[in-house]
């Protein structure tokens, strides 16, 4: 059943968002992305037992882009394991832009973080040599509960054929000695990734997939390992909105990553999956509606990690159910003594 105040909470939160897009700019650096309509807007929240709360474009389809950072780490993990995959890629927050190569080439031998171009291209080296893009691709259809995700040609060609940039750090990761083989094949792995293309309400699925440390909400089917789904969200609320993600965690306090395709996708532990799809951009190449639409959600719904609000009403109960027992526990023994006692207005008369 529609719950009408969340509801009333996601019509405001739409508006904030809206209000903000009008400020954003779409990608066009890859020119497909151009084509978006900066005035798109959709969210969509998955509850744990499956109830979906949505409003505006939430089936309309836009690529993953690196949003598709999260499956690819999640299954590489699953693959080869958090050594391998930690070994060639940290796991520290980058002061840089998204496709910055600076950090690398400067000041590490070792990707900043999967997060970011030359972390997921790595990723991407290693995933490439246990499994194959269609395998990416089924494992990303059954994360985001969705059937229908597939590549998205258009965009990836249109990426394949304006990829200087990655294709500069795939080669300084190749000169380090991070990539040892198929750089050319590591970068089609990572754009075809990228190129996949989903909904608002898959993203919802996959939070809630990730808040409930990998379980189905639908059939309680274990889909990702627990202490995954752990690490996917720490990195991802220490590093999914690249240098910006500092400042979104202490105001928004949820596991969130984005894509320059204009998703974002947000766990928020426990409690629900949120997905949104709006394509105006921020100049960090974040969804610019997505900062005030989470914060609003986060403040009402009580959704960041750190706000125990909840917790602290539950031990409030459990104290005063705890001192009502006690209450009761004395008076009988009061009454067992053939002591005669006075009732607090509280504590009700046994029979
Ligand atoms: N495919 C894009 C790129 O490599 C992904 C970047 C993003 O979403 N921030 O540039």
């Amino acid at each position: 059943m529609p719950n009408t105040k969340v509801n009333k909470i996601l019509e405001e939160a739409y508006a904030r968002g809206a209000e903000a897009a009008k400020n954003g700019k779409v990608a066009t650096y890859i020119p497909e992305l151009g084509k978006a309509d900066p005035a798109d807007l959709g969210i969509c929240l998955c509850l744990p037992d499956g109830t979906r709360y949505e409003i505006g474009d939430t089936d309309k389809r836009f690529t993953m882009q690196s949003i598709s950072k999260v499956v690819s780490l999640a299954l590489a993990l699953e693959h080869c394991g958090p050594k391998e995959v930690f070994s060639k890629v940290n796991m520290e927050p980058s002061a840089e832009a998204f496709d910055s190569f600076v950090e690398l080439d400067l000041r590490s031998n070792r990707p900043y973080n999967p997060m970011i171009n030359s972390g997921a291209i790595t990723v991407a080296s290693i995933l490439k040599e246990k499994i194959t893009i269609n395998a990416l691709l089924e494992y990303t259809r059954k994360v985001c509960l969705d059937p229908d995700i597939d590549f998205n040609e258009a965009v990836y060609k249109s990426e394949k054929d304006h990829m200087s940039r990655n294709r500069s750090i795939g080669y300084l990761l190749e000169s380090k000695g991070i990539i040892t083989t198929g750089v050319e094949e590591s970068l089609d792995f990572y754009t075809r990734a990228c190129s996949m293309n989903v909904t608002a309400r898959g993203l919802a699925n996959l939070g809630v997939v990730l808040a409930m440390d990998g379980i189905d909400p639908f059939t309680g089917e274990q889909l990702m390992p627990r202490r995954i789904a752990e690490v996917v969200k720490t990195i991802m609320l220490t590093c999914g909105m690249y240098d910006g993600s500092g400042e979104f965690a202490v105001m928004v306090g949820i596991p969130t990553k984005s894509g320059v395709g204009g998703g974002l996708l947000s766990a928020s532990d426990d409690r629900l999956g949120i997905g949104i799809y709006g394509p105006a951009l921020d100049e960090k190449g974040n969804c610019i509606a997505g900062r005030p639409v989470l914060e609003y959600l986060s403040e009402q719904l009580e959704l960041s990690l750190f706000d125990k609000a909840d917790i602290v009403d539950a031990l409030r109960k459990a104290e005063a159910n705890e001192r009502k027992k006690a209450e009761k526990e004395s008076l009988r023994v009061l009454r067992h003594r053939g002591v005669k006692t006075f009732l607090p207005f509280n504590v009700k008369k046994d029979k």
